[in-house]
């Protein structure tokens, strides 16, 4: 079984390894990582970037990509690279998950699949011990699918 720490602990691992590493806690990797554990779903580092101006801290896209880089070394985040799409980011804390992307329009769904998740739980792998897994299913959403079906109408008047 794969346990999810709390945002308290995780905040709590980001904050020891800046003081093993003698890193400072600069008010931006502070802003960063308060915003980043604040996030339920995915983010992209655009959206980061929006959500901290929205905030009021205006933190250079440099600073913004090492902080999610430390974030993902210390496993706080995890980065979800789709096919065709941006990298996207979430919260290793998260319940385990699937996801459903539309090929068209690039809209990812969240789905919990219990039957999936306890076969899951019953796999023991030789010489490898999971952490995680993601399951990416791709295809097209239902709203892709009814434009997909109306555009012929539109061609022909
Ligand atoms: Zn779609
Ligand atoms: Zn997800």
């Amino acid at each position: 079984m794969i346990k999810a720490e709390n945002n308290a602990s995780l905040l709590k691992r980001f904050n020891s390894y800046l003081d093993e590493q003698h890193m400072r806690h600069t008010p931006e990797r502070d802003a960063i990582v308060r915003r980043v554990l604040n996030i339920t779903g995915h983010f992209t580092i655009e959206q980061l970037k929006q959500m901290l101006d929205d905030d009021g801290f205006y933190v250079s896209k440099a600073t913004i990509y090492n902080t999610v880089d430390l974030l993902m070394t210390l496993g706080i985040l995890r980065r979800h690279c789709f096919e065709g799409l941006q990298a996207q980011y979430e919260k290793s804390n998260v319940p385990i998950h699937s996801h459903l992307i539309c090929t068209k329009c690039g809209k990812v769904k969240e789905v919990r699949d219990n039957n999936f998740i306890a076969f899951m739980n019953t796999r023991k792998f030789t010489a490898f011990t999971q952490d995680y897994y993601s399951l990416c299913v791709y295809g097209v959403c239902n709203s892709c699918a009814r434009k997909q079906k109306k555009k012929p109408k539109q061609l022909t008047p």
